[in-house]
């Protein structure tokens, strides 16, 4: 089937940490974007030699319905340092329009999961698709009493995407715990960041205390390639079935 492009006009920009946009946008052809919490969209550009490039990014919007046109279309950029779609989302004036397919991907919370509790690891940007899916998680622990930990990878606090957002969930919501992982600086004595519940180090290395349980654990992990690597190996050690172990790698389409 063809792939339908649609238009995506940029409405804001907001610097979220120091080299990660958040970007919000508009459908520009009157139309909704239904889309499931998890999925992703693809921009469309042209490199400098004419050849088409694509590169994905999963939508960050808080919401639990399709977006109607006039709507925030949030994504969250990491700016690379030489990257193609990085100079055009850098460069791009608030009104331009870039085009745009999808929502895609499977990356999402299922229908018939009957798990006791979910466990959600990212890193980077990573971290969004958890967020889109917020509304989701609150209906999911309302209604079968689920429990989610949210463990999020960052170097530093100031890299600590959404942290406002999840700490502020998980203030009204029992069942959720948000556990930030900082590899490389702790947070100051007093500051926000400051909350018991963060570890140092790396995501995986924070698993184990968590005990990953093959009866009622289902574990998403999506970022950084070699950290989802190694958290479904340690995830597989610890004896949780491949299908209870959903991934989302974030990898360059060139
Ligand atoms: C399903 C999916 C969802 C994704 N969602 C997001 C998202 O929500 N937010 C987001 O920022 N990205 C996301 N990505 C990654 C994104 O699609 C691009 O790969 C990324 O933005 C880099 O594109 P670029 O054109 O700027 O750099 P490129 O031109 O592709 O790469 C330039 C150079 O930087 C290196 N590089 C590429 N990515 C990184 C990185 N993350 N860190 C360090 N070096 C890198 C490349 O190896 C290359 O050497 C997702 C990828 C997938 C597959």
């Amino acid at each position: 089937m063809a792939i339908v492009h649609f238009p995506l006009k940029l409405t804001a920009r907001r610097m979220i940490a120091p080299s990660v946009a958040h970007l919000s946008f508009v459908r520009d052809d009157g139309l909704p974007l239904d889309y499931i919490p998890g999925q992703f969209v693809q921009v469309h550009f042209e490199y400098a030699d004419g050849t088409s490039a694509r590169r994905s990014y999963s939508l960050a919007t808080i919401h639990d319905h399709a977006l109607a046109p006039g709507e925030a279309v949030d994504i969250a950029v990491s700016y690379v340092p030489g990257g193609a779609a990085t100079a055009l989302f850098e460069g791009m004036p608030i009104g331009d329009q870039i085009s745009a397919s999808g929502p895609y991907g499977r990356f999402c919370l299922l229908p018939a999961d009957a798990n006791r509790r979910y466990l959600l690891i990212g890193t980077g940007t990573g971290i969004t698709p958890y967020r889109a899916m917020l509304p989701q998680l609150a209906t999911l622990m309302a209604e079968r009493g689920v429990k989610v930990v949210l463990l999020q990878g960052a170097r530093t606090p100031e890299e600590l995407l959404y942290g406002d957002d999840f700490r502020a969930f998980a203030a009204t919501h029992p069942g959720f715990r948000f556990v930030p992982c900082f590899s490389r600086e702790l947070p100051q004595a007093g500051s926000m960041h400051a909350h018991a519940d963060i570890r140092h180090g790396y995501v995986q290395n924070a698993l184990a205390e968590f005990a990953p349980d093959a009866e009622g654990d289902i574990a998403y992990l999506c970022g950084n390639p070699n950290m989802v690597d190694a958290c479904f190996e340690a995830l597989k050690q610890d004896g949780l079935p491949i299908p209870q172990i959903r991934r989302e790698k974030y990898v360059s389409n060139k």
